[in-house]
């Protein structure tokens, strides 16, 4: 058999190899040196009791021939369909239109097949890579750079957006005006938006945590949802898809109906176990405990951001997202990534991995545990 092509195509996967390279050889340097890493976006809090108690639960009942369950519905069961219908979307939308996947990722190479092959993508720059990997690996396009606040009017008519609210890795959220006129551009140049929501349950103020609260956009865009961040699912894997009846082909044809045709083709369902724990998660009660797990991420960011602030003025993000976004005297992500490492013994994420427009940036995470974030703001006090 031959290779496909659209491998050799991929940029290396080295970012998190070569991350780890140069702090492997600056501990050899410095085997006494406390190394800390502010570079990973996963989450440490463990899961909520709410959470824990369902896993138990179900799988004590899977153990029993009475209660035992086999396939569930491959577009999610019911009941979780219509508690994210009804406490995120506030009833916008009916459990019909909500798909519930393994997880963002999985997903996102799943909806790609709506594209036609060599069709044309623009994406927001910097952002999460996997659109871009995604985007090369399984639909072959070409892809549109949108660098900042993406302008739509810069990307091919018919074409798939990628947007990621709250961006990973600028830790910013898009206001009401911003989301707005992305509707309306892609109304008007029969776009449709892929808008990933991975990290919606951090947005703060009246801040829009969907798409859907702009009129119209239930006709261009798709909102990809994870239970990763919000309720430390990343290893537990659930995710969701809303996909409105009223979006629609240039042509006039239904997205939904290819949806649900590409579930029914290739996904037997997410894990009804994960899904069980979902529903424990948006209960009112696991919605409290997960609020409090949010904040104190939140609150763990804040704290890095005031000591990053004195030395790095112009730091961004962190207010409706964990990541902060920080710019350093150094030209290039490298350079900023070794001055953090040998300066203050920190790992942080290079930000020319995240996109073009990341270069000179490197992305700070408020995710590791508090007592990694205490050690780590002594040592930035000291930059
Ligand atoms: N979307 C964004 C923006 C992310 O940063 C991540 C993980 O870091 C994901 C999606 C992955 O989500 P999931 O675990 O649901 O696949």
């Amino acid at each position: 058999m031959k290779r496909a092509p659209t491998f050799s195509q991929l940029t290396d996967a080295y970012l998190f190899q070569e991350v780890l390279d140069r702090a492997n050889i600056f501990q050899k340097k410095h085997p006494h040196v406390e190394i800390l890493s502010l570079g990973v976006g996963d989450t440490t809090e463990p899961l909520i009791p709410q959470v824990t108690e369902r896993l138990t639960t179900f799988s004590s009942a899977m153990g029993e021939r009475k209660t035992y369950r086999g396939y569930g519905p491959e577009q999610g069961l019911v009941e979780l369909r219509k508690e994210i219908a009804s406490v995120l979307y506030n009833n916008r939308y009916s459990h019909d239109e909500i798909f519930i996947s393994d997880g963002a990722k999985c997903d996102i190479s799943r909806l790609i097949q709506l594209l036609t092959y060599n069709g044309s993508v623009a994406i927001q720059d910097p952002t999460y890579p996997c659109y871009v990997e995604i985007s090369a690996l399984c639909a072959q396009a070409s892809i549109t750079y949108l660098t900042g606040i993406p302008d739509l009017s810069q990307a091919p008519r018919s074409s798939l957006i990628f947007l990621c609210n709250p961006n990973n890795p600028t830790g910013t959220a898009f206001t009401y005006e911003q989301l707005e006129t992305m509707v309306n551009t892609a109304r008007e140049r029969k776009q449709l938006i892929m808008i990933d929501v991975a990290y919606r349950s951090f947005i703060q103020d009246d801040l829009p945590r969907s798409i859907y609260e702009i009129p119209g956009a239930d006709q261009v865009a798709i909102e990809i949802g994870s239970f990763s961040k919000m309720a430390g699912f990343s290893s537990v894997r659930l995710g969701w898809t809303v996909v409105p009846h009223a979006l629609v082909y240039d042509d006039g044809s239904s997205v939904h109906e290819d949806v649900l045709r590409l579930y029914n083709s290739l996904f037997n369902g997410a894990p009804i176990l994960s899904q069980e724990a979902a529903i424990a998660a948006l209960s009112p009660n696991g919605r409290k405990a997960l609020q409090k797990q949010t904040e104190s991420y939140l609150q763990r960011t804040r704290q890095l951001r005031e000591a990053l602030t004195p030395r790095f003025p112009s730091v961004q993000g962190g207010t409706h997202c964990p990541y902060l976004w920080v710019r350093t005297e150094q030209t290039s992500s490298w350079e900023a990534f070794d001055y953090f490492l040998e300066k203050a013994h920190l790992i942080v994420m290079p930000g020319i991995g995240f996109g073009p427009g990341g270069e000179g940036f490197v992305r700070v995470s408020g995710f590791p545990r508090q007592e990694i974030i205490d050690k780590a703001c002594r040592n930035i006090e000291t930059l």
